[in-house]
């Protein structure tokens, strides 16, 4: 069993899943379920990329320290490019070299988003509403020297310099003293470029669903409760419930019991989305805003469009929207179950700007009478 995988704060949900999955070969349309190698993968997603490419974008994102491509798959409607009120969501394989599951899982899905495009209604929406980057392996250099067959060796866990890339990403509770790889840092300049909303990172080795924080202030006792961590919980348990057998929280040898709870009502689609605008119709970017009526709940900032994503349980939600230059703003939002619409609930912001104090010219003091006034 190799290492427990632990995630970095900044990555919102990791997914881990067991090796065996890959013990049978099946056929799945016209790719086959076997490991692909790194020319495989690339010349794989490269057709897949041609054979839809209205729907489909392909680049690299920077290179491994042996020089291979990190390739991202986008998918959507645009996939070139950010559209308001579309969310940008991202998959990531194969940050453990000898963990590939990921990997091919990942180029599975890809390939299941893109021929079922247009066939099946579910897909066809999902595509229409999301921006879905994926990239099945961030390190190449560990998958090219990973045993096949070895479930518990760590050989090909790590990149070509030997640093564990899952740990090689700044720490939220603590300063990350290890140098950033080639891999890390295009991985981090990858984030900034994107506004992505959820994200979830794909392990081997345990079946478990792991969401933040993988440490906290008091180092690994996982006692203590963060800021939204219902909500991480609950995105946690719509994946394990999603599947047979992660939802037992049993399996490889290890007891999640967290993975289960019963009765309880899942939405898939939760949050709220929209735009900070001032009363001309602009955008109001850097824009910060923060629920009143919700303890320990993350605050969020608008990007360059005003734009906003605020991942929530159904609910009546009071926000306040502070921006410079603009009076504050308080509104209360009642969040419902959109389920139906392949979207989160749409809310506009509109906040005033302050208004200026400029020097009043002499003349204006002037006393009713015409008379200067002398202050
Ligand atoms: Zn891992």
């Amino acid at each position: 069993m190799p290492t427990p995988c632990a995630l970095s704060w900044w990555l919102l949900l990791g997914l881990m899943l067991c090796q065996q999955v890959l013990k049978g070969q099946k056929q799945t349309g016209s790719l086959e379920f076997v490991y692909h190698s790194q020319q495989e993968l690339e010349s794989t997603l490269k057709r897949m990329n041609e054979e839809h490419s209205s729907i489909s974008y392909l680049h690299s994102i920077g290179e491994s320290v042996q020089g291979v491509p990190l390739w991202v798959i986008v998918i959507g409607l645009t996939p070139k490019a950010h559209q308001v009120g579309v969310p940008d969501f991202k998959y990531i394989g194969n940050i453990h070299g000898n963990e590939p599951v990921g990997r091919e899982l990942l180029l599975h899905l890809v390939h299941h988003l893109l021929t079922h495009y247009g066939q099946d209604p579910n897909i066809t929406a999902l595509i229409n509403s999301t921006r879905i980057h994926v990239l099945p392996a961030m390190n190449p250099d560990g998958f090219k020297v990973a045993v096949p067959g070895d479930c518990d060796g760590e050989q090909g866990r790590t990149n070509f310099h030997g640093v564990d890339l899952n740990r090689n990403f700044p720490d939220f509770f603590t300063k990350n003293p290890v140098p950033r790889e080639p891999e890390t840092q295009a991985v981090m300049t990858w984030f900034r470029s994107e506004n992505f909303v959820l994200s979830a990172v794909l392990h081997g080795g345990a079946m478990v669903v792991v969401y933040p924080y993988s440490n906290d202030e008091g180092g690994l006792t996982g006692e203590i409760q963060y800021a939204d961590e219902d909500v991480f919980q609950h995105l946690a348990k719509v994946y394990s419930f999603a599947h047979p057998e992660i939802q037992k929280g049993n399996l490889c040898g290890d007891t999640f019991p967290k993975g289960i709870v019963k009765g309880a009502k899942w939405y898939p689609i939760v949050g709220l989305k929209g735009r900070v605008l001032d009363s001309a119709g602009k955008p109001v970017p850097e824009a910060v805003l923060q629920i009143l009526n919700r303890k320990d709940s993350l605050s969020h900032r608008t990007n360059a469009l005003g734009e906003f994503y605020k991942l929530l349980l159904p609910g009546n939600y009071t926000f306040q929207v502070e921006a410079k230059g603009f009076l504050p703003l308080s509104e209360t939002v009642q969040v419902t179950d959109s389920t139906d619409s392949y979207s989160a609930n749409v809310h506009g912001f509109v906040v005033i700007k302050k208004r200026k104090l400029y020097p009043r010219p002499w003349s204006s003091f002037a006393a009713p009478w015409g008379a200067p006034l002398h202050l």
